[in-house]
């Protein structure tokens, strides 16, 4: 029996004139994602995408999964391919929903019937279909209110489809219809669900880490690479920049008060952050910020690090709750890797009594014997770029 995959977008609906652009995108990430995977049709009809495999060996059960990753995505499902006749709808829907229909109570069948030429009317094709499935399965009955599952038979220009209920998608909207941001990102379980987070509304995400070798080892680079690579999965390819951060934070140690290390360097992070965006294309910053989290997430400790920013700061997770984040990051895969021990640049020098509400221009003061401007070339100067897929 030939299957195909039908995609309903979600949010896309409310864009009105913009809609056509941002069904492309998402036309465009879907055609990217099914890659590899076999020869295969991507088709477009009437707010409806339909995934048509042309190889005998299209791997199906891979492109549902990636399916589930794409945002814009609100729903899609499997459906069966039938000939434009009832005889074959008919021999056709026990078979395929047996797997569904054996598993339920209830159910009811819903007809859209595209081709107003086809010989029954909506109605009636609900009726046959529904009488077909009764007989072939008599513990079942119709409820037309609260079905178990509702069994759906569209009737298009070429073909009849049958299918069952929809699986949940991804949401959102589409990778690419909201520009570019730079997000930084360390081994740890926040900045990572805020990659994802933003990308889920449209961001095409670039991502930019801060290494202190030898004070962290090439194995928390390659803990970032793979939780880049699990936000990769829904985002799209991330084009990742490793600053040598190293330097930097000697100097910080040696000539500014100890009590003000995380804030100055939380401003040279966020200095060279804009200036690289400023070169890659992106509008914006995004970080894994959470309001208190720790000494250099309060409101003045913000303030600050907004201070040298040339470029709005996105943080999505700002007024989330740890086990809030914690379920995102379970959900895409990221959590096992974020809770690996290896150090990140901000724990080796945390200061033992950090300053958590600094006053407006007392950072600049503390920072005054830092010679920034050479140290933020030196340290843009030596980036290695990769690309994470
Ligand atoms: P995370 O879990 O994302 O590491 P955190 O709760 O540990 O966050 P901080 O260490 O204060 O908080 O970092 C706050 C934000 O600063 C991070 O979410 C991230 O966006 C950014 N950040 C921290 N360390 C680095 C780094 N080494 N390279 C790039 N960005 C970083
Ligand atoms: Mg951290």
């Amino acid at each position: 029996m030939k299957e195909i995959i039908l995609i309903k977008d979600g949010e896309l609906a409310l864009k009105g004139l913009n809609r056509r652009s941002f069904e492309d995108k998402m036309v465009a990430t879907i055609r990217r994602r099914l890659k590899g995977l076999g020869k295969v049709s991507v088709e477009r009809a009437q707010s409806t995408i339909y995934i048509k495999p042309i190889d005998e060996d299209f791997d199906f059960a891979e492109a549902l999964d990636r399916m589930g990753r794409i945002f814009g995505i609100a729903a899609f499902s499997r459906a069966c391919v039938c000939e434009k006749n009832m005889d074959d709808i008919l021999e056709k829907a026990p078979i395929y929903l047996a797997d569904t229909l054996r598993a339920i109570k209830t159910f009811k069948v819903e007809a859209k019937r595209a081709d107003k030429a086809f010989a029954l009317k909506s109605p009636e094709i609900c009726r046959e279909v529904g009488a077909a499935l009764l007989r072939a399965f008599p513990h079942l009955r119709v409820d037309v209110h609260n079905p178990d599952e509702i069994i759906t038979v569209e009737v298009r220009d070429y073909a009849a489809y049958i299918r069952g209920g929809q699986i949940k998608g991804a949401g959102g909207l589409p990778v690419g219809t909201a520009g570019r941001a730079q997000v930084l990102i360390s081994g740890g379980i926040d900045s990572p669900v805020a990659a994802y987070t933003m990308a889920k509304r449209g961001l095409v995400l670039n991502a930019i880490h801060f290494a202190s070798p030898p004070y962290t080892s090439v194995r928390a680079e390659q803990k970032v690479r793979d939780l880049l690579g699990r936000v990769a999965r829904y985002s799209g390819v991330i084009k990742l920049a490793i600053v040598p951060f190293t330097e930097i934070q000697e100097e910080i140690g040696k000539h500014c008060p100890e009590d003000y290390f995380t804030l100055i360097m939380r401003r040279m992070m966020m200095r060279i952050a804009c200036r690289v965006s400023e070169n890659d294309g992106c509008l914006g910053l995004v970080t894994g910020e959470s309001l208190g989290q720790v000494a250099s997430q309060t409101l003045p400790a913000i303030a600050s690090t907004d201070e040298v920013c040339t470029m709005p700061v996105l943080r999505p997770l700002i007024g989330m709750d740890k086990e809030e984040i914690i379920a995102i990051s379970k959900k895409i895969d990221a959590f096992d890797i974020s809770i690996l021990p290896y150090e990140d640049c901000c724990t080796v020098f945390t200061p033992k009594h950090p300053h958590t509400k600094p006053k407006k221009g007392q950072c600049e003061e503390a920072e005054k014997n830092l010679d920034i401007e050479p140290l933020i070339e030196r340290a843009i100067a030596g980036i290695e770029y990769s690309y994470i897929e």
